[in-house]
């Protein structure tokens, strides 16, 4: 593995240059999953982000598993791809994933006619789509409208965007591959008309640094147009946001999908502890994109097209919003303006054909759902090029803590003195690396979070295995603060547990948690009314009232992510 340290170090710019075979841009799901399929091939690759790991849009989106079905009416190649991806990742991800299946159900006022053009394109792309019955679908899902007229029933899920990224990257640095987040591409290096490598910049320690290499591969999202710029040829990417509105509990336990044809606010995904709502369309302007922020009509249709389906909306606080924007090429003709009708199709440019500029690979396009097929593309692409003849393997072989099947009994019994729903919730996050995380020790089993159940030693585990620079990676690394207190209790302890286990100043840690604190708060401030302003004055009252943090300078100005 590349000796991070010693590379950024940067005195005298003794390793101000670094070289290996394959640079990838970008620290989403595609950028890691290109970066595991590479390393399992045996070709030294280097990943750059300019943030933290899955910080762009895969940590921005609501987390369906899809099987296809939302795709299969208007876009059988995207269904296909879904379908196929959706039973591999089941078997090689299943600790990122939960497999709960989905509903399609048809309120009164929709078009009756979707619900059978839905069960013949599914057919035609081999989804299993079942009929269930009205009383059958109440009875698994008894918060949905008890107006539905008709329900089916397909194989969605859920999935963790964060824990398939940093596993995918996890599993890459223990095959030799090295990552550096909070570290932005700057300038891509051009000879002789060819791509040679990259120049960075530390965003932490304000060090720059050069990598070199065979082939550079650009992964990164909606940013592609940005870095294809910076090689010197040209992309056009359409900037569509999409919104999600979080609900305060996990109110359903089946992704809830409208039959009909696809259109914002039909969609609820559980998620862990909580309900996503999802989705809207709206085209931004490209220089946005690096600050989405959901819109109050976007909200309000989020909430209306929620309410719809699970009425139990009405009654439950919503917990924060945040959007995120896809990474579509813009599409010429008339279906150029409009997000939602542009083919969720992959994307791989081989720069070297399309305009004369070697050592150089665009994967875009796609979704979460196919970032391991995303990554396969290129990896291929890059070994015809490298003369690499490795096949690869990334559908065969489990992510760590996959390696056996989720919900395959845990062994209890390591676990005496320690509540079984927290070792279940550690062993959902971790899967068969629990046993790493919870050693017999009292103060590992101490709670810090109690929404999601997260304890110190998965945090001592978190911030000396996962590269955690803040509060905000061990969020996503964990789920703290992600549950329905928004970080009111586990923030402050999670601030002191850096002290001890990073080994920073107190006052370097409150600064986080001011910047946590402020984080969190940009995500509520648009949903201020009723029970989620009850609870932002309660974590107000907290931090500002008794802990004065208003007087604590912060590092950084946030953002509004998940
Ligand atoms: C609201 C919404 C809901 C969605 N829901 C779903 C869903 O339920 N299921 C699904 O399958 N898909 C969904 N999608 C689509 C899915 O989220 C994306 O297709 C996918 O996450 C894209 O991943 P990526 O790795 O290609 O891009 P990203 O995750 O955006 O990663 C690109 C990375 O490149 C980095 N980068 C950019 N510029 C630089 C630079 N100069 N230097 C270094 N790094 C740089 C960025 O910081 C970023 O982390 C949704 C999308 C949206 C917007």
């Amino acid at each position: 593995m590349l000796n991070k340290k010693r590379v950024l170090e940067n005195d005298g710019y003794a390793m101000k240059r670094i070289e290996t075979e394959v640079i990838v841009i970008g620290g989403g799901a595609t950028g890691a999953g290109v970066l595991r399929d590479l390393s399992m091939r045996g070709i030294k690759a280097v990943l750059v982000e300019k943030d933290d790991i899955a910080s762009g849009t895969t940590g921005r989106n609501h987390g369906l598993l899809h099987s296809g079905a939302r795709y299969a009416v208007n876009d059988m190649e995207s269904a296909l791809e879904c379908i196929s991806e959706n039973r591999i990742l089941k078997r090689i991800a299943s600790n990122c994933i939960e497999d709960t299946g989905g509903l399609f159900i048809t309120l009164p006022h929709y078009d009756h006619t979707y619900h059978e053009k839905l069960k013949n394109s599914c057919r035609l792309a081999g989804i299993s789509c079942d009929e269930i019955s009205v009383k059958e679908a109440l009875k698994i899902e008894p918060n949905l409208n008890s107006a539905i007229v008709s329900a089916l029933h397909v194989p969605d899920g859920a999935i963790d965007p964060f824990r398939l990224a940093i596993a995918n990257i996890s599993d890459a640095e223990e095959r030799g591959a090295g990552s550096f987040t909070y570290t932005r591409i700057t300038s891509v290096i051009r000879e002789n008309g060819a791509v040679k490598g990259v120049e960075c910049f530390d965003e932490k320690t304000g060090n720059a640094f050069e990598i070199y290499a065979n082939i550079v591969i650009n992964a990164s999202g909606i940013w592609s147009q940005h870095i294809c710029g910076l090689a010197g040829v040209e992309l056009k990417m359409t900037a569509s946001k999409g919104a999600v509105v979080v609900i305060d509990y996990r109110i359903n336990n089946k992704v809830v999908n409208a039959c009909r044809i696809p259109a914002n606010g039909d969609i609820i995904v559980p998620n862990d502890t909580v309900s996503l709502i999802g989705t809207t369309a709206k085209n931004i302007d490209y220089s946005a994109i690096d600050d989405p922020r959901a819109d109050d009509d976007e909200i309000e249709e989020l909430l209306a097209g929620g309410k719809e389906m699970l009425p139990i909306i009405t009654r439950a606080r919503v917990l924060r919003v945040y959007a995120g924007v896809r990474p579509l090429i813009a599409a010429s003709g008339p279906e150029a303006g409009d997000g939602r009708k542009i083919s969720r199709g992959i994307v791989l440019l081989d720069h070297e054909k399309r305009d004369g500029v070697s050592g150089f690979i665009t994967i875009t396009g796609g979704k979460l759902m196919t970032y391991r097929l995303m990554a396969e593309m290129a990896a291929d692409l890059a070994c015809k090029k490298l003369n690499v003849n490795k096949k690869c393997s990334t559908h065969k072989t489990p992510l760590p803590g996959s390696e056996k099947k989720k919900y395959t009994k845990y062994p209890a019994k390591l676990f005496s003195g320690i509540a079984n729903s927290v070792v279940g919730s550690t062993f959902n996050r971790h899967g068969s690396r629990i046993a790493r995380i919870l050693k017999r020790d009292k103060r590992n089993y101490r709670l810090i979070c109690e929404c999601e159940m997260v304890t110190e030693g998965e945090i001592e585990y978190a911030i000396k295995n996962f590269d955690v620079r803040d509060l905000e990676d061990l969020k996503r690394r964990t789920r703290i603060g992600m549950g329905p207190c928004q970080g009111e209790l586990c923030a402050y302890r999670s601030a002191g547990l850096f002290v001890q286990y990073k080994g920073i100043p107190p006052e370097e840690a409150n600064k986080l948690l001011i910047d946590f604190i402020e984080e969190r708060w940009k995500g509520m401030k648009p949903i201020f009314w009723g029970d989620a302003m009850r609870e932002a004055e309660f974590i107000y009252w907290i931090y500002q009232g008794l802990f004065g943090m208003g007087k604590v300078d912060s590092h950084r100005g946030g953002d509004n992510s998940r």
